[in-house]
């Protein structure tokens, strides 16, 4: 029940009316007995800095960060930790003792959550985009051990500067996306990630592509997990090509869900978050909103 001495944790970011934070988020708070609720806030570029020295003052115990602020909020926290600076950007923060904000990034625990139980020490993989997400997911795939990473992107800018970003950390390649040597790197890949929005359902004219064409997948063989950021359509329609490959797929939902249950950890200072309360809360919602889901 909301009381007089209820608090709250916020999503800022703009827009923020599709985020499926606030439903998982609050099916967690309820499940924990949290006196607390979350809440999404748009808000403006212009805004951001009086919306934020604003919040610390009227009982808000936490803050996510969406799009596009992440980077944009480094000035005003005062404690950062090392992997939101190694990856230049902030999904999550918190009030220190002194008041001030103290943030993080959960996407890289977010992206593992799912690889957990699969041994890819040494073994050879591609990220498909070199944006914001990609950044996380590479920084994962270091932390899993993998062997080498080989980025994909129709980018060649953020290309290179995600290359020269990690490239003192492991064998990291770049390559576009019409290079014919993506074939033989497709064959042989152990794991594949998906991390531009083709596929996503808001993308209402493209049904059923895949990231860069068809053709570009003619050489996916049945041992190659394919890993797809997005969560809706489940299955995405690239999943849904590699199942028939044979293939084990991962959809994105996990990764939304893990992230989720990091930032709510951090807000709480270690309180052990139920994963599975606030996947169910998700898949029932999305159910509702679309019974294809
Ligand atoms: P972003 O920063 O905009 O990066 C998207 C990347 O995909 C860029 O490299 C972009 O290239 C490329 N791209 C976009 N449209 C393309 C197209 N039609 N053909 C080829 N490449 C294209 O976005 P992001 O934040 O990384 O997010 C990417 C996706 O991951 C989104 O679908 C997002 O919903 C999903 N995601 C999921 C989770 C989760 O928890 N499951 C978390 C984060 C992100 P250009 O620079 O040339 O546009």
């Amino acid at each position: 029940m909301i009381t007089s001495k209820t608090s709250f944790i916020a999503l800022i970011g703009n827009p923020v009316n599709h985020s499926l934070s606030p439903i998982m988020q609050n099916a967690a708070l309820e499940y924990l007995g949290l006196d607390l609720i979350y809440i999404a806030i748009p808000c403006k570029d212009e805004d951001l800095k009086l919306v934020l020295n604003s919040l610390k003052k009227i009982n808000c115990k936490g803050l996510n960060i969406t799009i596009p602020y992440k980077e944009k909020v480094f000035d005003l926290c005062s404690e950062i930790s090392p992997i939101a600076k190694k990856l230049k950007a902030i999904n999550t923060l918190k009030l220190n003792s002194e008041q001030k904000w103290s943030a993080t990034n959960t996407d890289v625990e977010g992206f593992i959550y799912p690889l957990k139980t699969v041994n890819l020490t040494k073994k050879q993989s591609m990220v498909l985009g070199s944006g914001g997400a990609a950044r996380s997911v590479i920084q994962g795939l270091i932390n899993l051990n993998l062997s080498t990473i080989t980025v994909v992107s129709r980018n060649k800018s953020s290309l290179d500067a995600i290359i020269k970003n990690f490239g003192n950390q492991i064998e990291i390649h770049g390559l576009l996306n019409n290079d014919n040597q993506t074939q033989n790197l497709i064959e042989e890949a152990d794991l594949i990630v998906n991390t531009t929005p083709i596929g996503m359902k808001t993308i209402t004219n493209e049904a059923n592509v895949l990231p860069y064409g068809e053709t570009f997948w003619r050489s996916l063989s049945s041992k190659t997990i394919v890993y797809d950021l997005i969560y809706n359509p489940a299955p995405t329609p690239l999943l849904k090509f590699s199942a028939k490959k044979g293939c084990i797929t991962i959809d994105g939902l996990q990764m939304l869900v893990a992230q989720g249950v990091k930032s709510l950890s951090f807000w709480t200072n270690g309180l052990e978050v139920p994963f599975h309360i606030m996947n169910d809360a998700l898949k029932k919602y999305l159910k509702k909103i679309d019974p294809n889901f």
